[in-house]
């Protein structure tokens, strides 16, 4: 029987849509262990944050706030997320993969004596995990052969959990953190704010790539996915450029996603860009080379020049509404 602790993360005591994977994952786990989910929240807001997440099975919800989680440091996290695990005898700890516990699970992992295995994609049982490899070109079949196992898992491989079942119990959890010791601190966050949904849960991505020629000419991958209400994202390659900001990289060193709807504008599909949105269950490309990667990809592909058809397209969307 294996007992499973997900990492839920929050922003003003709301959790984030993104990391209710990790819970999906861990209902799935734990089905085939028999063992209970706990949950853990962190930072301010996590009892608000708590109530939100009653109901979705979980045996107990810890909960950690103070001070010293006002702001995420990797190294005051750490000891919270080995506290709670000791405290439910977890043998998984497990979150969604986000760049937060890209951070702290490995370390968390190291600190449990725990095999990890990241951006998992399927549960097999419970100790043996899918997860990509080499820029998603190979699925691996792994098993986790150490007591603790520390995975990471992929959001857009794993469905919102439902709700439904008793309300979870909460546990607050009293970390003592040294900050003096610490050898990182908080300086700052710059937030991107933005009206659009985020591209790791949008239902539609508008994608723009260095087809769009400048920062300006990136507006018509805005205008597009404004007449859609979808999110946004970008290559490499004009993130680089600083075109766009670099929250909107998708692709292997970027944003995974695999949304219902993916449309790539003026992208020529390397494989580093792929492995951030092939698994999208539709795929639309424009691009003036018919020759272009990315149409291997495509369900349906247009060779065209994206100012002459971007335009008629929206036009065509305002007309059926
Ligand atoms: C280690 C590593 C990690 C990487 N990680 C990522 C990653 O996470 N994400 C990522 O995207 N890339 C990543 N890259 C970069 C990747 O290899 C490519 O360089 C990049 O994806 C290319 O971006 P692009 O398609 O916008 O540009 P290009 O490859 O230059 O393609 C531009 C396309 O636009 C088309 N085009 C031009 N004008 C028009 C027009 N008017 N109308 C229609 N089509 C037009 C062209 O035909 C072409 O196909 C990584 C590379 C490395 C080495």
């Amino acid at each position: 029987m294996s007992n499973v602790l997900i990492i839920v993360e929050q922003a003003g005591g709301k959790p984030k849509k993104a990391t209710l994977a990790g819970i999906t994952f861990g209902q799935q786990v734990a089905q085939k262990s028999g063992g209970q989910v706990h949950f853990l929240i962190i930072g301010p807001g996590a009892s608000a944050a708590a109530s939100e997440v009653a109901g979705y099975g979980a045996a107990k919800t810890y909960v950690v706030e103070g001070a010293a989680f006002e702001n995420y440091l990797v190294e005051a996290c750490t000891p919270a997320v080995v506290t709670a695990a000791k405290a439910c005898n977890a043998s998984i700890v497990a979150g969604a993969a986000t760049s937060t516990t890209k951070d702290l699970l490995p370390r968390v992992a190291a600190r449990l004596d725990a095999a990890m295995a990241s951006d998992v994609t399927a549960v097999v049982d419970a100790k043996t995990f899918k997860r990509p490899m080499w820029a998603g070109n190979v699925t691996a079949t792994v098993e986790l052969t150490s007591n603790i196992k520390v995975c990471s898992v992929r959001v857009a491989e794993f469905d919102a959990p439902a709700k439904g079942g008793a309300t979870t119990a909460t546990e607050k959890l009293d970390i003592a953190v040294d900050a003096g010791a610490m050898k990182a601190k908080f300086v700052g966050r710059k937030e991107v704010k933005s009206t659009r949904p985020d591209a790791t849960t949008a239902d539609i991505v508008v994608s723009g790539g260095r087809g769009v020629k400048s920062a300006e000419g990136f507006k018509i991958v805005e205008q597009l996915a404004d007449s859609l209400g979808a999110g946004i994202g970008a290559s490499r390659a004009i993130c680089d450029a600083g075109w766009v900001p670099n929250d909107l990289q998708i692709g292997q060193t970027g944003k995974i996603v695999a949304p219902n709807l993916y449309i790539a504008l003026g992208i020529s599909g390397a494989i580093q860009h792929l492995a951030g949105m092939k698994s999208s269950k539709t795929i639309v490309a424009i691009n003036k080379d018919p020759e272009a990667p990315i149409f291997t990809v495509a369900d349906y592909g247009l060779v065209g020049d994206i100012t002459v058809e971007v335009p008629q397209l929206i036009e065509k969307i305002k007309q059926s509404r």
